[in-house]
This record gives C-alpha cells, sequence and structure tokens, in this order.
C-alpha cells in the first residue's frame, strides 16, 4: 500500500524514487514529530545505503508541496516534522524536561482562535499553536 504522502506526491507530479518512498513511509509510521536525523536513522534501518542529505532533500521537497509540516519547537532548534492530515487539526504541548511532543485539539480554543481573527477583521488560513511546558509538581 502506498503512504498519503506518495499518494499526494504523485497528484503534484512530484518524482517519487524509492529512497523518497523509503522517507514518506518512515515518517507516516512515525507519531512523534521526529526531526531529520531521527527520520535518517530510522531509514538507515530499513537501507542502510540512504544518505542523510537525500533524507534532508526529500523532507524538503514533501514539505514544499504541502505533505509535511515543519515545525520549529524553539526549544532544541532543530526542526521536526509531521504528515499533514486535513481532517486532523490539532495544537502541540512540548514536555521541555523530555523535548516529547502531545498532540492536543480543544473545540473551544478553536472557535476562539476564529474568533479573535474575525474581530480583527480577518479570517485564520492557517495557524499552528504550540505549548511549552514543564510537568506539574507532584504534591
Ligand atoms: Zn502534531
Amino acid at each position: 500500500m502506498s503512504s498519503t504522502i506518495e499518494q499526494k506526491c504523485l497528484e503534484q507530479g512530484v518524482k517519487m524514487t524509492d529512497n523518497r518512498r523509503l522517507v514518506a513511509k518512515v515518517l507516516s509510521n512515525s507519531s512523534d514529530h521526529p526531526d531529520v536525523e531521527e527520520v535518517y536513522s530510522r531509514c538507515a534501518e530499513i537501507n542502510p545505503n540512504i544518505g542523510i542529505a537525500t533524507v534532508y532533500r526529500a523532507l524538503k521537497v514533501f514539505e514544499e508541496y504541502n505533505v509535511i509540516a515543519k515545525h520549529d519547537f524553539g526549544n532544541t532548534g532543530k526542526a521536526r516534522y509531521e504528515v499533514i492530515d486535513e481532517d486532523d487539526h490539532h495544537d502541540h504541548l512540548v514536555d521541555i524536561t523530555t523535548d516529547t511532543v502531545h498532540e492536543f485539539f480543544n473545540e473551544e480554543l478553536e472557535k476562539l482562535k476564529e474568533k479573535i481573527a474575525r474581530d480583527m477583521g480577518f479570517e485564520i488560513v492557517d495557524h499552528r499553536l504550540d505549548l511549552y511546558c514543564r510537568p506539574l509538581k507532584k504534591k
């Protein structure tokens, strides 16, 4: 079965090589917002011949064609990637003590974002919200 990334790339006329297919597959199977090095090491487990530059370029192409999202979670200085799913909008909570990214969705918050934009005379075309957090101290 081909990944959604591959599907979307083909629809937009992006050339898919075996390596790009591998990067697409690895990303589709990752839900933890990996950075370039993590994507690379997961690819290399399957094909040890793949180079990090190839992975990097593939990610860049996927990003350009809007099939993956690049996040600059400010804490680590490393870009992290995830597959874009139009039916699954979510925001992120980053645990700065472990660099773990949690996803959340809150209907009220989404409505509030729209209201803020509307009140200021705008409509939202894209939005993201990242919360940087540390765990509450246990009492
Ligand atoms: Zn996410």
